[in-house]
């Protein structure tokens, strides 16, 4: 990558969480070149494989979608429109529909990768005007578990520390992720303190052994879906040896006496049983946590995708808790964002149970405010379909009509093939995307081109509140335009008021307006301001030098009723699907390197698909020998569900009965035997909805 300075203009990296600042230089070609931005404090010039490689996708135009296309009817083709009819007919469509069956017969299916103005459109489109709460997101996939605990234990969606943390604490527990693949530039700030500071403490919790593993001090390598009975047998040796914070748990925190029964129900060595690792390994960890006088728990989908995700959460969070670990410098619960703006979305209320600036939809009061300040249709108070729950509503017919927007759900869903089924009975399907490539075009009644990363301003929110300015560079190919200005004019073809926004600017201001008194407030929080600051950490305020709130909770007075936190006595009772004779292995599911999501951006970029070339299947040695599998054996993997066909990769670093899959691959040619989502359970957890992606139970065979 050539380098040059930094007179560019300045975004944000559009894959993970982390959101590292990019610079993009425009090359006289009309192509970008871009770097990392040296001055931006997230990644001070660092750019992962994916971030480096991040202008390739955008300079490569041939997989863009350029103009609207339109089918009159299923059996007809696509043809090509403009804005005007595509959005005319799908007004006139809507209409009917929520006239004949009601508001709840349209819903709207978003991305955390959609940009913070684009969400708050959609949902303000939806719950406003529309009068139906069906909007959820691929975030729901994602972070949903963490954000149900959050709320359960600290009384608010938020992540309370900052990455500047990762430089002031001296033990790391990480668990269910691996950074060093899916966060890499955080994970280089973390290994950078660690080789400066040897005697900070590194655990790290997986089935498998990870590019994470590689500086850990104690790789706890547990059986799946075990982590609460670990968590709990953590908090046990904890309180056995007094490494706990008294005086946080009697003046601010609730819980712990249930929570000290709980754990107490098994003895370490009965814990360690089942977790399969050692009673003196879970000693040792608790010994590392006990000695910090900075402590961080980190994760991600490890925990989140599982139908106890949100249990799983809770018994995390609470070791921040009863060791005091929280609201002070270097430690805290950080749960890792899988997308750019999950965070973002979240703040302007873009999931089915959510309303804007994290307010509550059951709450009468809040609803009325909003309904207030929108102007338009009384909000309903019933939660909206979640995004399992929409397939399944097309598939019995409850939905007629989908707008899936910024997102691959054919590769991404779990049980995937219901998914497909549920797009080929809808009655209506609107695609709004950047690229020909996803599978849910060849069931699109009406495709909208939408404008890439680069080619439309905006703001996001990174995993630790920070908000940051994406500067449009280039104009959109063909007729492509930006997702909010799409919103808003099929909004005004409805012929609701409110969406005549002249910029994404307006857009941002009214939703910054809107968050005014609540916590996470950002009302005085300008473009012009997150411009001249490069960005913010919410709830803004400006206090001596300091902009925006680096950390949460220092006065140790939580979001909750009592402004205690709540220490959660979960139960390690594990409801995912149990392996039998018939299927005796546990599938898990996960990202590689340098891949994203369902490669419809990565998947271009020829460097990054020299590290993995195909989807495969790890084994463990033992249990591939017992199948007489070889290494690149085409092995059949089956659940329930369906099944997949894809190389074997014998390797000792995964755990004998378990199997894993990339997440990645989706149809090839449509051949969709490499999609590991044909096998994956849409078993949900009860709370956060979220699916169990990391447990199935499947039978592997060679071919
Ligand atoms: Fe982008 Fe994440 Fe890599 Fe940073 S760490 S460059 S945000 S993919």
């Amino acid at each position: 990558l050539k380098k040059r300075s930094n007179n560019g203009l300045k975004s944000i990296c559009c894959y993970c969480g982390v959101g590292c600042g990019v610079v993009i230089n425009k090359e006289k070609n009309g192509s970008i070149t871009l770097e990392g931005d040296k001055d931006y404090p997230v990644n001070k010039g660092m750019l992962c494989s994916k971030g480096m490689n991040l202008h390739y996708t955008v300079n490569d135009k041939t997989d863009r979608l350029l103009y609207p296309q339109m089918r009159y009817s299923k059996n007809m083709p696509m043809q090509r429109v403009s804005w005007d009819t595509a959005l005319e007919r799908t007004a006139a469509v809507f209409k009917t529909f929520i006239y004949k069956y009601g508001p709840d017969s349209v819903a709207f299916y978003a991305s955390g990768q959609c940009l913070t103005e684009e969400y708050y459109v959609v949902n303000k489109l939806i719950k406003g005007f529309i009068g139906s709460n069906n909007i959820d997101t691929n975030s729901r996939l994602c972070m949903s578990s963490a954000v149900a605990a959050y709320k359960i234990a600290l009384g608010e969606d938020t992540v309370p520390l900052c990455y500047d943390d990762i430089e002031l604490a001296d033990c790391f527990y990480v668990t269910g992720a691996n950074p060093a693949w899916c966060h890499p530039i955080l994970w280089r700030r973390v290994e950078a303190h660690k080789a400066a500071n040897p005697h900070v403490k590194l655990i790290v919790v997986d089935p498998r052994v990870t590019d994470t593993c590689g500086i850990a001090d104690l790789h706890l390598q547990l059986n799946p879906g075990t982590d609460i009975t670990l968590n709990h047998a953590i908090g046990r040796v904890l309180i056995e040896n007094g490494d706990i914070d008294v005086d946080f748990i009697t003046n601010h925190a609730d819980g712990f006496e249930q929570y000290s029964k709980v754990v107490f129900e098994r003895s370490v060595a009965q814990s360690a049983g089942i977790c399969g690792v050692s009673e003196q390994d879970i000693r040792l960890a608790a010994k590392y946590i006990g000695e910090a006088k900075g402590f961080i728990t980190m994760w991600t989908m490890g925990l989140n995708q599982s139908a106890i995700g949100v249990n799983k959460n809770l018994s995390l969070i609470n070791l921040n808790l009863i060791t005091g670990h929280i609201g002070k410098p270097g430690s805290g619960p950080l749960s890792l964002t899988g997308q750019p703006n999950a965070m973002g979305g979240r703040e302007v209320g873009g999931l089915a149970n959510l309303l804007p600036a994290h307010r509550n939809l059951a709450n009468a009061t809040h609803r009325a405010e909003v309904q207030k300040f929108w102007g338009g249709t009384e909000i309903a108070a019933k939660p909206g379909l979640t995004a399992t729950e929409m397939f399944e509503a097309l598939n019995d017919g409850r939905l007629k009509a989908i707008w899936i927007m910024c997102t691959n759900p054919l590769t991404s869903l779990p049980n995937v093939r219901l998914a497909e089924e549920a797009l080929k009975k809808a009655k209506f399907v609107v695609v709004q995307e950047i690229s020909n490539k996803p599978e849910t075009l060849a069931y699109a009644d009406v495709i909208l081109p939408a404008a890439a990363w680069a080619e439309k301003e905006g703001t996001m929110t990174n995993s630790e509140r920070r908000i940051s300015y994406l500067n449009k560079v280039l104009d959109p190919p063909g007729e492509a335009i930006a997702d909010s200005e799409i919103i808003c004019r099929f909004a005004q073809k409805m012929g609701y008021k409110g969406f005549d926004f002249k910029s994404p600017s307006e857009i941002y201001a009214e939703h910054a307006r809107l968050t005014a008194k609540t916590n996470i407030d950002i009302s005085g929080l300008s473009y012009d301001i997150i411009k001249q600051q490069g960005s913010v950490q919410w709830p803004y305020k400006k206090r001596n030098a300091v902009i925006g709130t680096p950390r949460l909770f220092t006065d140790k007075k939580f979001y909750t009723y009592n402004g205690n936190a709540l220490i959660s006595a979960v139960p390690d009772t594990l409801t995912s699907e149990a392996p039998n004779d018939d299927f005796p292995f546990i599938l898990t599911t996960g990202r590689i390197r340098d891949q994203w999501h369902t490669m419809s951006k990565t998947g271009k970029v020829n460097k990054l698909n020299q590290h993995i070339k195909q989807s495969f299947m790890e084994i463990n040695p033992s249990d591939a020998a017992a199948l007489h599998v070889q290494e690149g054996d085409v092995t059949i993997i089956t659940s329930r569900r369906g099944e997949v066909r894809v190389k074997a990769k014998i390797s000792p670093e995964i755990k004998q009965g378990v199997v894993f899959m990339p997440m990645h691959w989706g149809k090839i040619l449509n051949n969709d035997m490499h999609r590991v989502n044909n096998v994956t359970n849409d078993m949900v957890d009860p709370i956060s909805k979220e699916p169990d992606f990391k447990y199935c139970a499947v039978s592997v065979q060679k071919y």
